[in-house]
């Protein structure tokens, strides 16, 4: 088959199986036969081409990452039902029902005694080894398959996000020693309204802080539509988004986190979402949207690859930058109206969890990279997590990073948040320069947006220069401390 042709059956499967991920993902009925058999023609179409051709290079890394997902399909449709049985507790539930690593974080943001959350904790830090040889499993199948082609997921991660290990090392690093300091000064200021306690102390994860941090902020976006909200954000700049479908319906088995779907780029981008409570909806609604128009705005004319394979970092810049209006102070202060105290404690809280965020994602990103560039174990993992909590944060049982849903389900994924923050803080000072502090109601930022959007696969990830200062200094200015 011709290149052509190949890349266009690529496109037909991945929108085939990506549909019935939709559906699981939505609640709705999937077909798991189906999945399976449309992994396998993925995983032909995909070998075919590493056969034939070594060009595009975009397509032959997503290619080999198209069948070391087929090859761990397997172990990690048995990990997730597995991690639900076995990290359970005997002793503390919710609504009638054991906790469990499912309402996990649900439990934590209703529990205010600090005990509870504690014992919960230990428990199933203690139960974690039990699953831990299925992420051994799942991980050595993409370290297999990735030998194949003398290639490891970090290489080809980094290939693809175009950094190099030491650049995104020292990053991370300086993110972490930056952020953490007044991190603890913040968590002790927050510690007694929020954990109920006086200390943050190991078991007070970043979940736990953010199921709970944020609940005060409710009452200011009581009875506000942020689709309506964001319908107007985007509108004035010059998006017309009428062609990304929204699904709030609110069906038993749907998932609580809310995602966006390129089922078909550009003409099939479709969202989920399920109302949590006022100030996360449209914090989620934003960052979706933002993941929305990055898919709508692609070309219909340009490749494939060019349309389909973006470097993860490059899709959550655009979720991100949109997001990250939520925590404006002009934006709140004159577009959603609200007054000063709510501005300030919503910006103060928001800040305080992107510190939080640069301490607990430089370890879990610091890990996974030398996870794989070292050959740890799933025991040697948890030894060098713990050290490096201990540097960010505050020393955590190493085996925690087991029982995150990033962390052990991915290759890599974690720095890319990481990096997507920080070039987000330099196309904000690029709009903000050329556009002004209210950039949003410029059309001109929007044209802007739009272009870097339709780069799709070619974002030109150089120009956007990767500064941690900036972002560090924003974030740690918090009105309590000062
Ligand atoms: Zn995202």
């Amino acid at each position: 088959m011709i290149l052509v042709e190949l890349a266009s059956r690529f496109e037909e499967l991945s929108s085939r199986l990506s549909e019935q991920y939709y559906c699981q993902y939505a609640g709705l009925t999937y077909d798991r036969e189906l999945m399976k058999k449309l992994a396998q023609q993925l995983t032909e179409v995909s070998n075919e081409f590493l056969r034939e051709f070594t060009e595009p290079r975009s397509m032959y890394l997503a290619s080999i990452d198209t069948i070391a997902e087929a090859e761990r399909l397997e172990v990690e449709l048995d990990f997730h039902d597995k991690r639900m049985e076995k990290i359970s507790s005997e002793k503390h539930h919710i609504n009638g029902k054991k906790v469990n690593w499912g309402n996990w974080r649900q439990f934590n943001s209703q529990t205010d005694d600090a005990q509870k959350r504690k014992e919960v904790f230990d428990e199933f830090i203690a139960k974690a080894p039990r699953i831990a040889h299925l992420v051994e499993r799942r991980m050595n199948t993409s370290k297999e398959v990735y030998k194949r082609y003398e290639l490891t997921p970090l290489e080809s991660y980094l290939e693809l996000e175009q950094i190099s290990f030491e650049d995104l090392l020292n990053l991370l690093m300086k993110l972490g020693d930056g952020a953490k300091e007044t991190f603890l000064s913040a968590a002790d200021h927050f510690a007694p309204q929020i954990l109920k306690k006086n200390k943050t102390e190991y078991y007070d994860d970043f979940y736990t802080w953010r199921g709970r941090i944020f609940k005060p902020l409710n009452r200011y976006l009581e009875g506000r539509a942020p689709l309506d909200e964001i319908c107007r954000f985007l509108g004035t700049l010059g998006f017309n988004i009428s062609s990304i479908n929204v699904d709030a319906e609110d069906r038993p088995n749907k998932s609580p986190s809310a995602s966006c779907w390129g089922i078909r780029i550009p003409t099939d981008v479709r969202i989920l979402y399920r109302k949590v409570s006022p100030f996360t909806n449209m914090r989620s609604i934003f960052h979706e949207f933002g993941h929305g128009i990055h898919g709508i705005s692609a070309n219909p004319d340009d490749s494939v690859w060019k349309r389909y394979i973006v470097p993860m970092s490059v899709a959550e810049t655009f979720s991100m930058l949109i997001e990250s209006v939520t925590e404006n102070t002009l934006y709140l202060q004159e577009d959603l109206k609200l007054q000063e105290t709510a501005v300030g404690e919503i910006v103060d809280r928001v800040r305080f969890m992107n510190l939080i965020f640069m301490t607990f994602y430089a370890a879990n990103s610091i890990m996974k990279m030398e996870f794989w560039k070292n050959n740890y174990t799933t025991e040697e993992a948890a030894v060098r997590w713990e050290e490096l909590t201990e540097r960010f944060f505050i020393r955590t049982p190493g085996i925690y990073w087991i029982l995150h849903h990033v962390m052990p389900n991915y290759d890599m994924y974690s720095p890319s948040y990481v990096i997507a923050a920080t070039r987000v803080t330099t196309i904000k000072a690029t709009l903000v320069q050329d556009y002004g502090e209210a950039w949003w109601r410029n059309p001109k930022a929007g044209e802007l947006i739009k272009q870097l959007a339709q780069t799709r696969g070619e974002f030109n990830i150089k120009e956007w220069r990767l500064n941690p200062e900036p972002y560090l200094k924003e974030q740690k200015s918090l009105s309590f401390l000062e």
